[in-house]
């Protein structure tokens, strides 16, 4: 049969079924969309968006042909030179309920191809799973999202309000030239819209199996900083008591030392409450705040990294530069400061208690980076829907909100007075925490799939659905 011919079939098909078929024609092809997500992501992969330098432009375009072929209107922005952002509408019926964004980001951390059993970039498809830098961190939700998109237009089915797919580039570093760039320059393309769903959270498992929706709707927030010894040079046969390498030691030692209190956020309490309320087996839980003032419990709390985040500020030297020959005493010595602060703390004040801590005048301090955190509402829209996702989905597992340790581009989007969640329709398994900016970061194909079933399924509820 002709292409032509199928074609012609195909309409005659349509317009026998009359109106109410036409409003919703066409099922899901699931196998179909799995095959050309996984075929999309390992594409999307293969272009080498490790940021620095970034250079997300060529996946910018990869994904806005994607769309068009659909017919669904993309566009393509370069806020600096070789960086990209591409912006898709699906268009629903009228115009009073407020879009949704989905938003995602293109550019990834670097990979070492020696940590890895596969090459980084090579997308490759093995043992059930998509390979490469991105696959979750966020080129695989990104895929999720825009394959929902497509399922929704190729069903002909008219949500009553519009999608936005936005994918930014340099997320990974602050997201100035991405996010932040959007949100200045590009108004149009989320002025309508009152939701953004981001990466951050996802569907995840406690220990004992129970499965939970994780919204984040609030993250630490970053302080990064660079601390600078100075001393006098020279010869380091001869040293001096102090140079600007051994005021460098000692106040890296004292933050070392400093164990910063605890702080329990009312959103962290309730998310280990209802944690506790899913595991019956962590009745401490139920009331952190009072838990942790017993000295057996904290120090086993805080022996697990990602939980010792929640409850305090943390402070982590991570770059350390001086010198350059083992006999010469460098005139200075720096060290950059990772730290993350709960959403109340004022980075000037945490900055001040740093000083008196280190106590030596010659150590200057810089920030390098610091934004303030905001939190969106519990209760939206959005939330129910995400409620009614799970009901219809996953047996309805709790929906549980959340505090990310770790920040993304939402808060561009809060600044702006958009209720902005951190949640990806995917069921994550218990190790992807550790691929996501390490090595052999994959996805299984069943994840994918599924990801893409809810996405639309989601659409489907904010659409009215
Ligand atoms: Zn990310």
């Amino acid at each position: 049969m002709s292409r032509a011919m199928v074609a012609l079939t195909a309409a005659a098909l349509l317009s026998i079924g009359g109106a109410a078929r036409a409003d919703n024609a066409k099922g899901f092809d699931w196998e179909e969309l799995t095959r050309e997500a996984t075929s999309l992501l390992s594409d999307y992969i293969q272009i080498n968006t490790s940021n620095p330098p970034g250079n997300e432009l060529p996946a910018a375009k990869l994904l806005k042909e994607k769309f068009l072929r659909d017919g669904i209107p993309a566009a393509v922005f370069e806020p600096s030179p070789g960086r990209g952002v591409i912006a898709a509408r699906l268009r629903g019926i009228g115009k009073k309920r407020k879009a949704l964004v989905l938003l995602s980001h293109m550019d990834v951390v670097p990979a070492n191809p020696k940590d890895w059993s596969v090459p980084p970039f090579s997308g490759e498809v093995k043992g059930g799973e998509l390979w490469g830098r991105g696959a979750l961190d966020d080129k695989g939700p990104g895929v999720v999202a825009l394959m929902a998109m497509l399922a929704i237009k190729r069903a002909r089915i008219l949500l009553d309000r519009d999608v936005v797919f936005i994918a930014t580039g340099d997320e990974e570093v602050g997201g100035e030239d991405g996010a932040g760039w959007v949100v200045q320059h590009q108004t149009n393309l989320y002025k309508d819209a009152g939701f953004v769903l981001n990466e951050g959270g996802g569907i995840r498992a406690d220990k004992a199996g129970h499965v939970f929706y994780s919204v984040a709707i609030t993250e630490k927030s970053p302080l990064w900083l660079r601390l600078t010894a100075s001393g006098p040079t020279g010869h380091a046969a001869a040293p001096p008591a102090q140079t600007a390498v051994t005021r460098l030691v000692a106040a890296l030692h004292k933050l070392d030392d400093y164990q910063p209190p605890f702080r329990v956020m009312p959103v962290v309490q309730d998310y280990f409450r209802r944690l506790a309320i899913l595991d019956s087996n962590q009745p401490k839980l139920l009331d952190l705040r009072l838990a942790l003032t017993d000295p057996q419990f904290a120090k086993k709390f805080v022996s697990s990294p990602h939980d010792n985040a929640m409850v305090r500020d943390t402070i982590t030297p991570t770059v350390i530069n001086a010198g350059y020959r083992t006999n010469i005493i460098p005139s200075t010595a720096s060290a950059e400061i990772d730290c993350r602060l709960l959403p109340d703390e004022d980075p000037a004040v945490f900055i001040k208690s740093l000083r008196q801590l280190i106590n030596d005048d010659s150590i200057k301090i810089e920030r390098l980076l610091s934004f303030p955190t905001m939190a969106s509402p519990e209760r939206s829209e959005l939330m129910n829907a995400i409620v009614t996702l799970s009901r219809r989905k996953d047996n309805g597992a709790p929906v549980i909100p959340a505090m990310l340790t770790g920040f993304n581009d939402s808060h561009y989007f809060r600044q702006r007075g958009l209720v902005a969640y951190g949640f990806v329709p995917i069921r994550f398994s218990a190790q992807s925490g550790l691929l996501v900016h390490g090595a052999n970061e994959r996805i299984e194909i069943k994840a994918l799939r599924e990801g893409i079933e809810r996405m639309v399924e989601l659409l489907r509820i904010m659409g009215g659905q």
